[in-house]
């Protein structure tokens, strides 16, 4: 019942679309019984790439499979701030290794949450700062994930920055301050449904509107953060509803979807070196 749903709403959306989810999580396993027709379902809301993001190593293991299985998704290597104190040595060796995988085009997600602190402060930064250097080594983009990390995010971003590299920072949930720091390193900022949702997308909703369009991404972090009018039928979120995210970035801007949707294809083909002709 909730395919056919997700199938019928699919008509009112214009035709000729490339859209790009820059950040799911397509191996989860709430998607173990249907990832196929998800898949499907994404194809037909045209979306026609998709990063798998790994946040640990089994989990950048399964994005890799999805990404050999597939040719319109691709995989990051990471461990995410919430499973730092599960991180070590031989951990980070192993992503390191599968970073050289030819599907593998980003690392992350890393970065630091001390929002929720399921991994203590020093192990966050530890980790950080070591995948901050694999990635380097591997010459790969970066997708960052910062939450309530009171500067300390910036602060050592900043001390590992330099011209030759480039990242996201996926799901942006800064202040005004943050979103012109991650602007002034030449960073991308993705954007997910919060946009949608009425009063914990209100903030993002003013900054959305002055992100230069050439630095925009969209992305669902499905399983998480359902869109909004999604939210009210489906628990979990999914690629398909991407196509929601860039439709509403696309109101707040003042532009025609089919304007704004190439330039962000654009930008994320860019971002993660993939030619924008993805089969
Ligand atoms: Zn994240
Ligand atoms: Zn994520």
């Amino acid at each position: 019942m909730e395919e056919a749903v997700a199938k019928s709403g699919l008509g009112w959306y214009p035709p000729g679309m490339n859209i790009f989810d820059s950040h799911c999580h397509l191996d989860d396993r709430t998607y173990d019984r249907d990832r196929e027709a998800v898949i499907e379902r994404a194809r037909q809301a045209e979306v026609r790439a998709l990063m798998v993001v790994g946040i640990d190593l089994p989990t950048t293991r399964r994005a890799v499979a999805i990404a050999e299985k597939y040719a319109h998704a691709f995989a990051s290597v990471g461990m995410h701030p919430h499973d730092a104190r599960h991180c070590d040595e031989k951990t980070l060796a192993e992503l390191r290794a599968l970073a050289d995988h030819p599907r593998v085009k980003a690392w992350g997600e890393t970065g630091l949450d001390f929002n929720r602190m399921h991994s203590p402060q020093a192990d966050q930064e530890l980790w950080f700062q070591r995948q901050l250097d694999m990635a380097a080594d591997a010459g790969l983009p970066m997708i960052f994930h910062e939450r309530d990390s009171g500067g300390r995010f910036l602060k050592i971003l900043k001390n590992n920055w330099g011209p030759e590299r480039t990242g996201v920072v996926h799901c942006f949930s800064g202040s005004d301050q943050e979103l012109d720091s991650y602007l002034e390193l030449g960073l991308y900022i993705g954007i997910t449904g919060i946009l949608t949702i009425h009063a914990r997308g209100e903030a993002l909703r003013t900054q959305a509107r002055r992100i230069p369009v050439e630095r925009l991404l969209v992305e669902t972090d499905a399983p998480y953060l359902t869109p909004t009018p999604e939210r009210n039928k489906f628990k979990r979120n999914e690629p398909a509803f991407v196509r929601t995210v860039l439709l509403k970035l696309a109101q707040l801007r003042g532009v025609p979807a089919e304007s704004l949707a190439p330039v962000i294809w654009t930008n994320t083909c860019r971002l993660f070196r993939l030619p924008e002709d993805i089969p």
